[in-house]
């Protein structure tokens, strides 16, 4: 079978692996260089529970559906945290080197909302650019078609089914057919005014399947990782730093979360989220500090070698001094729909990593499960390629049928549009709370943007706008059709919600 995989992280070099070995003709398209987007970035590590720990895959289920607000597919989750020893395996069958303990075990640390420490981790902190490392090696020495530089742009069909899609090379277009086309362009970060990804996450998959005719769920779910570097040029600061015991303090020096959660800084990361937002707006926008001085210089330089190279770049010594944090858009909970197997509503089209919804992350991920779900469901998809089924099988009921995408006129005047204004708006409305009255004043600027703007986009800065217009108007109207809270959904109109204030967010504040 000639498959196309489009994208270049761990999903997509998982399945362009998976599928070569299954034996198919595996043509692996992504943007830029092989080995782009969030994975490189990834620090904390990869949720595993693994034989002879004494864990169980039990606790990895229940916490995973616990962070995730109940809204979790269970079967989904089940699968997920069922599959992680041989996820590891073939990780590590590719070249990946996981951190040793002194015994010679796996390194296992812990993160936040996990009731186990199975964090694996690889280089200290830097375990998504090992796998990243790793994967690309393997997929060279692979007999694999390589095309750097291709930037998807649309699906093509025929027939009923997905048959391939077209790039855009430079000035020059290319359309690649295939019997099967595996999308892994990962999430869509740069919606945000702040964010932990890089600028090229502009969801150009996501919103290519939606135009295609592909279902879309649980996009009002965006989570955002409590601890950015509150400086200009800001960088995540992993989890796995309130893992090994460092604490979260306000402008007074006082541990404002343990007021809020029984776990502390250790709850869930939409708790911490909020609990941080609301903190800063008390504080007039002031980060909050994340004191990690008592964790001592050694072992902070051991365990995380890369955040201690970005602070002390940027002039800080973060076992003497706290680090200023705020929270940033991290990690995009819903996507394109599909069944356990990766398959999407459209015949032909497979989804996996961050740009589907599996169902595993519910309405708030827990940390480390996402480099998971990209093996998993990778290695799942290659398997469904040659064993089709009935779509959907063991899996789970939504409770919303999917939005299609739209862009019916809008009344006019809108402000006029550019990126930043969009990521400001969307951080405004579309961020840690939202209310009816910012949904709808944000439709409508959508809407005017979307009309306005030239069609069809020429060149790939434009497409990347139009996507992320149309997905920002996605996300709006299924925002606005959740009425209630819920994980990382939090509509400050709910009258159970905490009657926290709007966050305000100053990046350049200093602590
Ligand atoms: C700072 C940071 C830290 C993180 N830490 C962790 C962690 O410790 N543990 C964990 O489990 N998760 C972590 N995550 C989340 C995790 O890294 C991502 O969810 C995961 O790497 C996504 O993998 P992916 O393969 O789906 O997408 P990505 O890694 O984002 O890859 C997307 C690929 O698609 C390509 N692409 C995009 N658009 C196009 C286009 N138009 N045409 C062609 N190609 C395109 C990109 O170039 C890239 O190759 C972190 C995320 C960030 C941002």
């Amino acid at each position: 079978m000639r498959v196309l995989i489009i994208g270049s992280g761990i999903a997509g070099l998982s399945a362009a692996l998976e599928a070569r070995a299954a034996g198919h003709r595996v043509i692996l398209a992504t943007r830029g260089a092989l080995g782009g987007g969030s994975t490189p970035r990834a620090q904390g590590g990869i949720a595993a529970v693994l034989p002879g720990t004494g864990d169980s895959v039990d606790a990895h289920v229940a916490d995973t559906l616990r962070a995730g607000a109940g809204h979790g597919d269970a079967g989904a989750v089940r699968l997920l945290c069922g599959a992680a020893e041989g996820a590891i395996a073939a990780l590590e069958h590719a070249g990946t080197r996981f951190d040793r303990a002194a015994g010679g075990e796996r390194a296992r640390g812990r993160e936040a909302a996990h009731s186990a420490a199975r964090i694996l981790h690889a280089g200290g902190d830097r375990t998504g650019a090992e796998i990243s490392r790793a994967l690309c090696a393997a997929v060279r020495a692979a007999e694999i078609d390589v095309r750097e530089d291709h930037f998807l742009a649309e699906l093509l069909g025929a027939g009923g089914r997905v048959r391939g899609a077209e790039f855009w090379r430079g000035t020059g277009r290319e359309e690649i057919f295939a019997d099967a086309v595996i999308l892994a362009t990962g999430g869509a970060g740069a919606l945000y005014a702040y964010s932990t990804t890089d600028t090229l996450a502009t969801g150009d998959g996501v919103a290519a399947a939606a135009r295609a005719g592909a279902a879309l769920a649980d996009i009002e779910f965006y989570q955002f990782h409590p601890t950015a570097l509150a400086r200009p040029g800001s960088f995540l600061i992993s989890e796995a730093v309130r893992g090994e015991g460092a604490l979260l303090r306000d402008r007074s020096g006082r541990r404002f979360l343990t007021a809020v959660h029984p776990d502390a800084e250790l709850a869930p990361r939409d708790v911490v989220a909020r609990a941080i937002a609301a903190t800063m707006a008390r504080d007039g926008g002031r980060p909050v500090d994340l004191d990690a001085r008592h964790l001592g210089a050694e072992r902070l330089a051991a365990r995380f070698p890369g955040i201690t190279r970005e602070l002390a770049d940027r002039g800080l010594d973060w076992s003497r001094e706290c680090i200023p944090v705020a929270p940033a858009a991290h990690y995009w909970m819903g996507g394109i729909e599909t069944d356990i197997r990766g398959r999407s509503t459209l015949p032909g089209l497979y989804a996996i990593g961050e740009a589907a919804r599996t169902g595993v992350h519910g309405a708030n991920r827990l940390a480390s499960n996402s480099l998971l779900e990209a093996v998993v469901f990778a290695r799942q998809a290659v398997a469904a390629l040659t064993a089709p089924g009935p779509w959907r099988q063991g899996h789970g009921t939504h409770p919303e049928p999917p939005l299609p995408l739209e862009s019916a006129p809008a009344p006019a005047p809108a402000p006029a549009y550019s990126r930043s204004a969009l990521q400001g708006l969307c951080w405004e409305h579309l961020g840690l709370r939202r209310d009816r009255a910012g949904l709808d004043r944000t439709e409508r600027i959508l809407r005017g943007w979307i009309r306005d703007a030239p069609s069809p986009p020429r060149g790939i800065a434009a497409a990347e706008d139009q996507n992320l217009r149309e997905l920002a108007l996605a996300i709006t109207r299924a925002a606005r059709a959740r009425a209630s809270s819920l994980g990382a959904h939090e509509r400050a109109d709910d009258p159970r919600s905490s009657p926290s204030p709007r966050p305000v967010h100053q990046l350049g504040a200093t602590a």
